[in-house]
């Protein structure tokens, strides 16, 4: 899709943040450009149309970019996946593990029920870590995850394997 090229040339590579040798994806300068925010939001709706999602749930942060406009343009419900003792609610909770140290991931209860169909959208897939979390959330709630779709996907790291065999949708590889 020639939209594609137009969208990796936006996002912004910053070495060495947030330490050291880290290559940082920065899609803020994506969102900078109206034309190509739009076209990110658009191929996934395009590929999310029809297929019956019931459910967006955008892991926090940037994922609460992308998810939003989506959702509405699905007809799908939103919901945030957030990180510990920001949701007021009742909560589950998925912990998982980084390079030092563990984090997690929480959802409301009763956000997600049995019979719904998802779709978890974040901006990057490194590990596979985190989308793999959110994966185990909602399966959890009984909802059938139907497919990740994030802007980039950092290859080496090889995330896509921590899936299950989960579909992953990406725009942009990198790295
Ligand atoms: P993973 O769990 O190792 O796949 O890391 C993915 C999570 O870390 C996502 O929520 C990303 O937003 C975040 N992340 C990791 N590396 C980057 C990056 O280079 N740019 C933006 N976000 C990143």
């Amino acid at each position: 899709d020639p939209r594609i090229e137009g969208i990796a040339s936006t996002i912004r590579v910053v070495p060495d943040f947030p330490k050291p040798g880290i290559m940082f994806q920065d899609i803020t300068t994506l969102l900078l450009d109206p034309k190509a925010f739009k076209n990110t939001v658009d191929l996934f709706v395009e590929r999310y149309t029809g297929k019956d999602i019931t459910v967006v749930a955008g892991i926090e942060a940037r994922g609460f970019i992308f998810g939003p406009p989506i959702a509405l343009a699905i007809g799908a419900k939103f919901v945030p996946l957030r990180k510990p003792r920001k949701l007021p609610g009742e909560v589950i909770s998925e912990e998982y593990v980084l390079e030092y140290g563990t984090d997690c991931l929480q959802m409301h209860i009763g956000a997600v029920q049995p019979g719904d169909r998802a779709l978890v959208v974040d901006d990057l897939i490194a590990t596979g870590g985190t989308l793999c979390a959110a994966i185990k959330l909602l399966e959890r709630a009984g909802a059938e995850v139907v497919e990740c779709a994030c802007v980039i996907e950092l290859p080496e790291l090889k995330g896509r394997e921590r899936l299950n065999g989960k579909p992953l949708y990406i725009l942009v590889e990198s790295g």
